[in-house]
């Protein structure tokens, strides 16, 4: 019987699979041959019910290719850009992050970092197998450093005071054995501060966002599975809280003293998480249905649908409706994913200013989050879609 990777228990039950998904979804490809014969993997989802984690029991770490090919950033979106300086702001302000040495583990291409480093007057170290060393901007240079390289505990020791990891732990799947490696790393600077902030799971199995369930991510957590492995592994939490429209959880801790008790709100979730688990496997082949419908009769009607937003969801959201010929492109703001092609479907991705030639009738945004900056950007270019939003 196979151990949760979260906490040691045994007894995983498995309550959701797709087969033959793309192994990356942020990946894009320059042509649609190579999009289409993208390397794939399953996708078996289990829950463990000692600690309410979920894994992909499928997962195979030797699929992972974080190359600086890797476009995971979302920075061309002003409403992304905002949350996440106000953000970095919150922390400099409400956890003194001034004149200190903060890590960021998993920097992706550092505009986090580089805020933190600017706002409180920081010393920065960025860690990222998919990091452009050389990309410092000018004026920190000697105050910011990249390095590229998959963090390990094995890693220099980089002495900080701040350590922060976002949208990172959810891609790694022995996730109880990175919490110790993190601890250990850290010694007896027990002032240190670690921030992760990575995506809430209970949203997505009770809303059956089936978009929210890839390849990449191998590991999905709630606050409260994301408490009690930081708790098992040597922490106190200081802080445990949702933002971002309650998309992504925000988790602030401190080496602690001993063993330590939940102590904060939205740590006692296993109930709701075991409610959520059935949910989600009675539901979610239902929504898949649906969607699948819904856009079917549309195209079957003469209109054309085009989804908002090239990145993992529409990967997941494609792959798993098995959509080909449904649609013609998809929109994307990011000025890189333009004229590359969608792993697994191999549908080309456009900018908005192409919008036009394609005269949509429906725009699909993948996340609703979105949903006022993208009505705003067709306006801006004289097109009014029915928009629907996952
Ligand atoms: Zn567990």
């Amino acid at each position: 019987m196979e151990a949760c990777p979260n906490c040691g228990a045994t007894g995983l039950r498995s309550f959701y699979d797709v087969a033959r998904v793309p192994v990356h979804s942020v990946l894009l490809m320059p042509t649609r041959a190579k999009a289409l014969d993208y390397p794939r993997g399953d996708v078996s989802l289990a829950f463990c019910d000692a600690c309410g984690f979920v894994t992909n029991t499928r997962f195979d770490p030797a699929d992972n290719d974080y190359s600086t090919e890797y476009e995971e950033t979302q920075g061309f979106s002003p409403t992304f850009n905002a949350f996440a300086d106000a953000l970095a702001r919150r922390m400099v302000e409400q956890y003194g992050v001034r004149k200190q040495r903060v890590l960021e583990i998993g920097c992706g291409k550092a505009e986090f970092l580089t805020r933190m480093v600017e706002l409180g007057d920081n010393h920065g170290v960025g860690i990222d197998p998919a990091i452009v060393p050389e990309r410092v901007p000018a004026h920190l240079r000697g105050r910011l450093e990249l390095v590229q390289e998959l963090w390990s505990g094995a890693s220099r020791d980089y002495d900080a005071d701040f350590i922060c990891c976002r949208h990172t732990l959810e891609h790694i799947a022995p996730t109880g054995d990175f919490l110790r490696t993190l601890r250990e790393s850290i010694g007896d600077r027990t002032e240190t501060l670690v921030f992760f902030e990575l995506p809430e799971t209970l949203r997505v199995l009770e809303e059956a966002a089936f978009w929210d369930v890839y390849y990449e991510h191998c590991s999905y957590f709630t606050p409260g599975s994301l408490a009690r492995v930081f708790r098992a592994n040597g922490f106190e939490l200081l802080e445990l809280s949702l933002d971002f429209d309650d998309q992504y959880i925000l988790l602030v801790a401190r080496p602690a003293k001993g063993v330590t008790q939940p102590s904060l709100p939205l740590e006692a979730d296993m109930q709701r998480t075991r409610a959520a688990v059935e949910l989600y496997a009675t539901e979610s082949p239902r929504r898949i249905e649906r969607w699948r419908t819904e856009i079917r009769e549309r195209v079957a009607r003469g209109e054309r649908v085009v989804p908002w937003g090239a990145g993992s969801k529409a990967v997941a959201f494609l792959t798993t409706l098995g959509l080909t010929d449904e649609l013609d492109v998809l929109v994307d703001v990011n000025p890189y994913k333009r004229g590359r092609f969608m792993p697994g479907s191999g549908h080309e991705v456009i900018g908005p200013d192409d919008l036009a030639a394609h005269r949509p009738d429906c725009v699909v945004v993948m996340n609703p989050i979105y949903v006022d900056e993208i009505r705003g950007d067709l306006a801006a270019r004289g097109l009014t879609p029915e928009i629907l939003a996952v």
